[in-house]
C-alpha cells in the first residue's frame, strides 16, 4: 500500500497552497481531487473573474492564480490524484490514517481536508426550464468567454460581490450593462461598490426578471417586476447573466468511517485553532472548515494551510522543530535587531 506523511483531499486553491507548503517541511505528500482538473471553484464557476483581495496582487485573474499555485507546487516532487474521488477514511490507530479513493487504498500519517462546499452548482432563474433553446444560448451562469459580451448589450442579474464584480468586468467589453438586484443594497466590497456607483452600469432596484422574450432578430426583451408592486418594465439586451450565487452540499462525509462533527446547519466542518476536527490528526482547512468568524476567502484558506500542516507534523513527529522565520531576528528595546 502506498504510504504518505500527509493526505490533502480536495485540490482547490487551498489543498494546492498546503501541498506546497508540506513539501516546504519535506513531507511525502499526497493531493487527490475528484476532478479532472486542479482549481476548485476557481477553475469551474469564475476563471475569468477578477480576484481583487489575494495578497501581493492588484488583481489576478481566476485562471492565473490557479496557474501560479499550480507552478508553485510543481517546483516539488508531488503526488497528485485527479478524478480520483475520495469515498472513505478509516482511523485504525493513532497516525494512521486509511483513504479509500474510487481507484484505490493508501495510507497516512495525517489528512487536511480541503474540499470546499462539496458539489456544487449555480443557482438558476427559477423559469429557466421553460426558456427555449434559443434563448437559453443567451443565458450565462459563469463568465467563462468574456469575449462573447464584446460590443454588446448585457444584462446582469444578482447584487452579491459576484454580480457587482462580474457588471465591472462585463462593463469593460460590454456597449451597455445593466445591473438588475432585488434588494436596494448591494452586498459587495465596499470598494466594488463605490466602483459601481462611479460607473455607466444602469443600475434597476429592486427589480426581479419576471418573462424572457426573443425577438426576430435575436434580441432578448427582458420584462423585470418591482418588489411588492404591479410595475414592470422592459429592458432590451443581448446576453444575460444570472448571478445568483450557488447552492452546495456536503453530505459525502457523512458516509465516511471516520465520525467527523460537522455544524448540523451548514454541513462545514468544526475545528479547533490549529485546524483540526474533532478526530486526531485529521484537519480542514477552506470552505470546509467552520470556526467561530470564519470567512470562506482564498487569503483566509492561504494562512489555514501552513497552520494545519504544522499542527499535523506536531502531531505524527513531536519531535521535530517547527518552522520559525527569521529566527535570528531578536527584539531588543523595541527595536529589531539582526
Ligand atoms: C463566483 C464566486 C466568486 C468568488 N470570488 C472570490 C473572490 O473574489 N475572492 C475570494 O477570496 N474568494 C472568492 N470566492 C470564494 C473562493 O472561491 C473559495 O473561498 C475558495 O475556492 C475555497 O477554496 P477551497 O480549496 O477551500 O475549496 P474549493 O475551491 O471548493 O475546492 C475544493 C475541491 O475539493 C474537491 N473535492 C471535494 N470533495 C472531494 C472528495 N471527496 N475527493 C476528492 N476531491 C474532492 C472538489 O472537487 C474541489 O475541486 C468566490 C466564490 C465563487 C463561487
Amino acid at each position: 500500500m502506498e504510504e504518505y506523511d500527509l493526505t490533502i483531499i480536495g485540490g482547490g486553491p487551498i489543498g494546492i497552497f498546503a501541498a506546497s507548503y508540506a513539501n516546504l517541511r519535506s513531507l511525502k505528500v499526497q493531493l487527490i481531487e475528484s476532478l479532472e482538473q486542479l482549481g476548485g471553484q476557481i477553475t469551474a464557476l469564475y476563471p475569468h473573474k477578477n480576484i481583487l483581495d489575494v495578497a501581493g496582487y492588484p488583481a489576478v485573474e481566476g485562471e492565473q492564480l490557479v496557474k501560479n499555485l499550480v507552478a508553485q507546487l510543481q517546483q516539488f516532487k508531488t503526488t497528485v490524484k485527479l478524478a480520483t474521488l475520495v469515498t472513505d477514511i478509516t482511523n485504525p490507530a493513532p497516525n494512521e490514517f486509511i483513504i479509500t479513493t474510487n481507484r484505490g487504498i493508501s495510507k497516512s500519517k495525517a489528512v487536511i481536508m480541503a474540499t470546499g462546499k462539496g458539489r456544487f452548482e449555480p443557482r438558476r432563474l427559477p423559469f429557466d426550464g421553460t426558456l427555449t433553446p434559443a434563448i437559453q444560448k443567451h443565458i450565462h451562469y459563469a463568465l467563462n468567454q468574456p469575449a462573447i459580451f464584446q460590443g454588446k448589450r448585457v444584462l446582469v442579474a444578482g447584487g452579491g460581490d459576484s454580480a457587482v464584480d462580474l457588471a465591472l468586468q462585463v462593463n469593460a467589453l460590454a456597449k451597455q450593462t445593466y445591473l438588475v438586484h432585488r434588494r436596494d443594497q448591494f452586498r459587495a466590497l465596499e470598494h466594488s461598490v463605490a466602483q459601481l456607483k462611479a460607473s455607466t452600469i444602469i443600475k434597476t432596484v429592486p427589480y426581479l426578471i419576471d418573462s424572457i422574450t426573443q425577438a426576430a432578430d435575436g434580441s432578448l426583451a427582458v420584462t423585470l417586476k418591482k418588489l411588492r408592486t404591479d410595475e414592470t418594465q422592459v429592458i432590451v439586451v443581448d446576453e444575460i447573466i444570472i448571478s445568483y450565487g450557488f447552492i452546495s452540499e456536503n453530505k459525502m462525509l457523512q458516509a465516511w468511517s471516520v465520525n467527523v462533527a460537522q455544524d448540523p446547519k451548514t454541513l462545514n466542518v468544526l475545528v479547533n485553532q490549529e485546524l483540526m476536527t474533532n478526530v486526531a490528526g485529521l484537519f480542514a482547512i477552506g470552505d470546509v472548515s467552520q470556526y467561530q468568524g470564519k470567512t470562506d476567502l482564498i487569503a483566509t484558506g492561504f494562512g489555514e494551510g501552513p497552520l494545519a500542516v504544522n499542527a499535523a507534523v506536531r502531531g505524527f513527529a513531536p519531535n521535530q522543530r517547527g518552522p520559525i522565520h527569521s529566527s535570528s531576528l531578536k527584539i531588543a528595546n523595541g527595536e529589531i535587531e539582526k
